[in-house]
């Protein structure tokens, strides 16, 4: 008897995943790989792999900065590993705050030019933590419908009430927050850079908008914009000209800053109370000492990157001229951020074009409903600022012949 089978057989609290875990087995018995079970068995560099014993381009990391092998960044993650051992075991609020953690906040704080700081042990949580924490029972989080889950977990998590805008629609949010009690108090949530398909958001007049509304905070994800997008790099909100109207930036370490770990940023003057509210903050451990040293030198760092944004901009510009060219249908009618989403019609032209790629020597990501817009499935290529101009052309070859080879593209 199959997995399946027993899976279907058997009423439990796993019967609802019988569809997920049936369509599992029907993808695999056509011979493909699980595009969810790669294993990276040795990273030679921000951009190259070895998966499955080949030598494999990566163009799915979010490692935009090329920021995980820089020598500054690895010598402090081994000396802090070395004067303050591997871990913390404790939460901030115990024993888990070190210099180490103060420096990585100040380092934030002189990057976004705020009054204040607060680390998180991933994005996710930073997320989970900040949005439960401000709304409440009683309160509104009005988000954009693509929003990462994170977000809307942490509104599950606050119990606020969720209202959805259709995605980057200004009229849209305008006419929802028009809907809800003047008094009532709203949590806006903006994404700068949206992750399936690497699409900005139009801030400004969503800003403006926001701004007819009474009692309205705003919060935004730079999650995808940190880094690459901005003279300092903050983000689209400091690209477009906003800084001075969002509340609190939510950012992760795990994509420019090559790392891993989250946090929130804001002026507000009583930002520092969330942290003994803030119960993803509070009822976790903190971020091991080599992280947080890891991911304050890179952040420093980050702030005269002028060259490899400019390098990972004429990249994303390269690949997105180069696969439209090919006749491939993009996320976005031009290229606008580093994250270049590839539409396909269906989860087996999906696979079938992730697999073949695979096997050139190409890892990109492959994202399917629900994580994706509109029930798309999507191959989701993001740019480094260490591809190199040979990589991209090599890349965009690739493509071809695996649009070719799967009939994607004529
Ligand atoms: N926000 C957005 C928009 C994201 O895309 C992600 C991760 N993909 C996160 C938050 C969570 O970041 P982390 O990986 O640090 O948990």
């Amino acid at each position: 008897m199959t997995d399946a089978a027993i899976a279907t057989e058997t009423r439990d609290l796993f019967s609802k995943f019988d569809p997920l875990i049936n369509e599992r087995e029907a993808l695999l018995a056509t011979g493909v790989r699980d595009p969810y079970a790669i294993v990276m068995d040795q990273v030679l560099s921000p951009t190259r792999a070895i998966i499955q014993g080949k030598e494999t381009i990566l163009l799915g990391t979010y490692n935009y900065m090329g920021m995980t092998f820089d020598p500054d960044v690895v010598a402090a993650g081994k000396k802090a590993l070395d004067e303050f051992g591997a871990g913390t075991t404790g939460s901030r609020v115990l024993n888990g705050t070190y210099q180490g953690h103060k420096e990585v906040e100040d380092a934030l704080k002189e990057f976004y030019g705020t009054s204040g700081a607060m680390v998180f042990s991933t994005g996710y949580q930073a997320n989970l933590g900040i949005i439960s924490t401000l709304a409440g029972k009683g309160d509104y989080v009005v988000l954009d419908a693509d929003s990462h889950a994170s977000i809307y977990d942490g509104c599950g998590l606050g119990n606020a009430e969720i209202v959805r805008f259709r995605h980057n629609s200004v009229e849209d949010l305008d006419k929802r927050l028009g809907r809800l009690p003047a008094d009532a108090l709203k949590l806006v949530v903006l994404e700068g850079v949206y992750s399936m398909l690497g699409d900005v958001a139009p801030l400004p007049e969503m800003v403006a908008a926001i701004r007819k509304h009474p009692n309205c905070m705003i919060l935004c994800d730079e999650a995808h914009g940190m880094g690459f997008f901005g003279p300092n790099g903050r983000g689209a909100y400091e690209e477009q000209g906003v800084e001075g109207e969002i509340d609190f930036v939510v950012g992760t370490f795990s994509k420019s800053v090559g790392t891993v770990g989250g946090f929130c940023v804001s002026n507000h003057p009583k930002f520092e109370i969330l942290r003994l509210v803030c119960r993803p903050y509070v009822f976790t451990a903190s971020l091991p000492p080599s992280v947080v040293a890891t991911a304050a030198t890179s952040i420093r760092k980050l702030m005269h990157a002028g060259e490899k944004r400019a390098h990972l901009w004429k990249n994303s510009q390269r690949l997105h001229k180069g696969l439209s060219d090919l006749g491939f249908k993009l996320g976005s009618a031009t290229p606008q951020s580093a994250i270049i989403a590839v539409i396909l019609t269906d989860q087996m032209q999906a696979v079938a074009m992730w697999q073949t790629l695979l096997e050139l020597g190409l890892y990109v990501n492959m994202a399917r409903p629900p994580a994706t817009p509109a029930g798309t499935f999507l191959l989701r290529c993001s740019l480094c600022a260490e591809h190199s101009d040979d990589q991209v052309t090599q890349i965009i070859g690739m493509f071809e012949a695996a649009g070719k080879a799967t009939g994607a593209i004529g």
